[in-house]
């Protein structure tokens, strides 16, 4: 059954959507806007102001505005604040859930029963870690009196993705906050509502004007001045590899410190011991969740010769009964794909592969829904071949894996260290000191023993090499990059 829209999400919607600047809404200067499309209608959900360097300016100059009045607060002070933003993002959940849901395609029980919980848990992780935070730290150095003394760096810029627009926002933004720094977000053009939303909700709470600041626009437009901008002191990246060095590049020529989280082409291999139907179902749900279109998840499945046949048979039977629709349909278990463009992407992908000898062990069908006839819709899809395979090789972002057979655990692993990204692996075993040792070897920021996507505060997680630098996510590591050190000293 589709819901009817929540009368704040109705409401919110009717807009006019704009850049939040200084605890303000502001429209373009130029009056440029854009439409939000619904990935299960392709129709316009509402306009949204563009913004460019002009709104960037704004924004970073709020930021810098009200840093020193933030960053002078008590760590309680500011957890509290958090707090209460944790508090009204949970008691929005359902308006959240549904816009998220709206915007990016994702099947309204994961908006619910992940995304927007876990960013409220977040949330609140990080509030806890500014007063457990030490921001003085004495050294025992002979004849010296020394202590090194952390303080938050100043404006922190944040350019975001498009697949998890909400969790990111939490995950990149809290720690900053927490730690004392002002911020200015660009999100994604492609579906910017729930990081709006979130604003909305900061404001009612009574989080400071200039102590965040969302500017909506193309990477081009806002997030290459965001980016450039001298008053921002640090930078945060999350998507594209391509994108990822443009903005390191930048940084670098401006010896600023950047965070990259990147894409990932994640692999899971399995060994012959496994409960053939229990991983069956979960390589699935990896495969689907987000409708594929996330960095870490397991896409090569590198299996062992004895159990391939019977475990891609289980797989393809659960991935034909995954039911597809639109996202805010409470039966859907899939929704569609975020955009056009990433539609024709997997297609082109899929087609490519097998132009270059892959075969298709399940193939892909774009489905029309009915009353949904405009949406990007795509069923699961499984392809299997050569390893050096486009297929194989490069991140598709779509539902589709791709499988390989193994006879040995060397060759498994010399083929999972066989690209350069290196974003999160999975090894599934019932023999735990083996799945240790796999688990050890295949180099990545994460790799998950009996299980795809672990996410949890506290467990950090990044990416090396193709998939990123400067990790930590979700755990004190990233709340600490947000405080830089200042070593304070007398000799005696
Ligand atoms: P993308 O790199 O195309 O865009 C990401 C963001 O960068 C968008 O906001 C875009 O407007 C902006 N951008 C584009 N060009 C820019 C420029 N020159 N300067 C500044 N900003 C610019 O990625 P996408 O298509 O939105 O998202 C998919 C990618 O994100 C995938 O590769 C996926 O793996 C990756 N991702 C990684 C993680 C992680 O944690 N490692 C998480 C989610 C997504």
């Amino acid at each position: 059954m589709a819901e009817t829209l929540r009368p704040n999400v109705a409401q919110f919607i009717k807009g006019p959507l704009q850049h939040y600047i200084n605890g303000q809404w502001r429209p373009s200067k130029d009056g440029a806007v854009d439409d939000v499309i619904d990935p299960s209608t392709g129709k316009p959900i509402c306009k949204v102001a563009m913004g460019g360097a002009d709104e960037i300016d704004a924004a970073v100059a709020a930021a810098h505005g009200a840093f020193h009045s933030w960053a002078s607060k008590t760590p309680n002070e500011r957890s509290v604040m958090l707090h209460r933003l944790a508090d009204s993002l949970e008691k929005h959940a359902a308006d959240l859930a549904q816009l998220e849901s709206m915007d990016v395609g994702k099947a309204i029980v994961n908006s619910e029963g992940f995304d927007i919980p876990f960013g409220v848990e977040g949330t609140r992780y990080f509030a806890d870690l500014a007063v457990r935070a030490l921001y003085d730290i004495p050294l025992g150095i002979k004849n010296i009196e020394a202590r090194v003394h952390r303080v938050p760096y100043g404006v922190c810029g944040f350019v975001f993705p498009w697949n998890f627009p909400y969790d990111l926002l939490i995950w990149g933004v809290m720690p900053a906050l927490a730690a004392g720094n002002t911020v200015v977000v660009k999100p994604s053009e492609v579906t910017p509502l729930t990081t709006l939303y979130v604003c909305k909700l900061a404001s009612e709470v009574g989080i400071p004007p200039g102590v965040i600041n969302v500017v909506v626009g193309t990477g081009a437009k806002a997030g290459s001045p965001l980016t450039a901008h001298p008053l921002v002191k640090r930078m945060s990246f999350t998507g594209s590899p391509g994108v990822g060095r443009i903005i390191g590049e930048v940084c670098g020529k401006n010896l600023k410190p950047c965070k990259l989280e990147l894409g990932g082409k994640g692999a899971a291999v399995i060994f012959d011991d496994v409960d053939v139907n229990a991983t069956a179902e979960k390589l699935a749900a990896a495969i689907t969740l987000n409708t594929g279109q996330v960095c870490c998840t397991a896409t090569r499945w590198i299996i062992h010769e004895k159990i391939y046949d019977d475990l891609v048979s289980k797989t393809r039977e659960k991935l034909k009964a995954i039911r597809v629709g639109p996202a805010l349909d409470r039966n859907t278990q899939m929704g569609p794909l975020v955009s056009r463009v990433q539609l024709e992407r997997v297609t082109h992908y899929i087609e490519n592969g097998t132009k270059q000898g892959a075969t298709l062990l399940l193939e892909p069908q774009t489905l029309k829904v009915t009353g949904h006839e405009g949406g990007f819709y795509v069923t699961p899809s499984l392809l299997a071949g050569q390893s050096d395979n486009i297929c194989c090789r490069e991140e598709i972002f779509g539902p589709t894996a791709y499988v390989l057979k193994f006879k040995d655990e060397e060759s498994a692993v010399k083929e999972v260290n066989s690209l350069s990204y290196g974003l999160a692996n999975s090894v599934w075993s019932s023999d735990l000191k083996r799945a240790h040792r796999v688990a050890e070897r295949m180099v990545a920021g994460n790799s998950w023993i009996n299980a795809n996507n672990v996410f949890a505060y506290g467990l950090p997680y990044g990416g090396v090499n193709l998939s990123g630098m400067g990790g930590g996510v979700n755990s004190p590591e990233t709340f600490n990059d947000y405080l830089r050190s200042q070593t304070i000293a007398r000799p005696l």
